[in-house]
């Protein structure tokens, strides 16, 4: 096979581009500029300044690196991180991540990860969107200790897992599906490192950029429905400026109400709205309602 592809303008810089994403899994622009500073430099034979690496060098070569995996079911998709990582007052980051474009559930992590170890993400995952997300407080975030909690599985949760959950496959009948706190431990730190889960200064772990490009369809497929009394209730809910999940941000006043809003979406939002208004049902939004981990630590 030739090395160049040159019709398609596909070449070697492309292929060293999508082979260090997919070494990463997720990454920024300010992450990407010394890949493509390293990748220019040894295509041009002098040395590229990360800082000359532009949003559109980055963006030329995603669309060049989707257009070759496509044919794979995968594609890089990016958002904006709901969470602020450092500075409060930084602009908000784009986080691009190679997705799996026709697989959106656990399953996807079977490859890498074994039964017991999914049972337990599964776990984690039921923690985070049911448990501590309620009318009351919509945390959607797990601290350390409460996830070790989780490391056995409780009684009965292989069978209902067997039969209520299509996605969850265990390894043979009766299979334990339990890890020990060490490794719950570990699996929590390699969540992390995969950047499937981030953690913050706090301690809380929550749902990354990646995993939430990921798992997008699968969340509100798992947490969206019908509970024990026949209602219909929406556990994973909307920020009404830009339609994305919310996982971190605001909510309206009225405990009933599905107003939401990301951080970085409000300001725009109530400018050309002219009202700081919920979206929803038009009462004053109150600003200090939260969704994600300041619903616990803003109290
Ligand atoms: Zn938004
Ligand atoms: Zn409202």
């Amino acid at each position: 096979m030739a090395s160049n592809i040159g019709e398609n303008g596909y070449d070697n810089s492309n292929r060293a581009f999508l082979q260090a994403f997919m070494a990463r899994s997720s990454l920024t622009f300010e992450e990407a500029r010394p890949i493509l500073s390293a990748i220019f430099s040894a295509e041009e034979r002098r040395p590229v300044d990360p800082g000359d690496v532009t949003q559109d060098d980055l963006s030329s070569y995603i669309g060049a690196a989707n257009a070759a995996i496509s044919p794979f079911d995968l594609e890089i998709r990016s958002t904006l991180r709901q969470t602020a990582q450092n500075d409060q007052n930084a602009a908000p980051e784009r986080v691009y991540a190679l997705v799996n474009s026709t697989s959106d559930s656990l399953t996807q992590l079977a490859t890498t990860y074994s039964a017991d170890e999914i049972a337990f993400v599964n776990r984690v995952f039921d923690a985070m969107f049911d448990a501590h997300n309620t009318r009351r407080t919509e945390a959607m975030v797990i601290t350390g200790i409460q996830a070790v909690q989780l490391a056995k599985a409780s009684a009965g949760e292989a069978g209902r897992r067997q039969s209520g959950n299509a996605t969850q496959q265990s390894q043979g009948s009766g299979a334990s599906q339990s890890l020990s706190m060490s490794q719950a431990e570990a699996m929590m730190k390699r969540l992390v490192e995969e950047r499937w889960l981030e953690k913050s200064r706090r301690g809380f772990y929550s749902l990354s950029p990646r995993g939430l490009m990921e798992l997008r369809g699968w969340l509100v497929a798992t947490y969206n429905g019908e509970n024990e009394d026949g209602d219909w209730v929406n556990k994973i809910k909307f920020c009404a400026a830009c339609g994305e999940i919310i996982i971190a941000g605001q909510r309206c006043g009225d405990r009933d109400c599905s107003g939401r809003l990301h951080d970085n979406c409000m300001g725009n939002f109530f400018r050309m709205r002219k009202a700081e208004k919920c979206p929803v049902c038009s009462t004053a939004w109150p600003g200090d309602k939260f969704v994600g981990e300041r619903a616990v630590t803003s109290t």
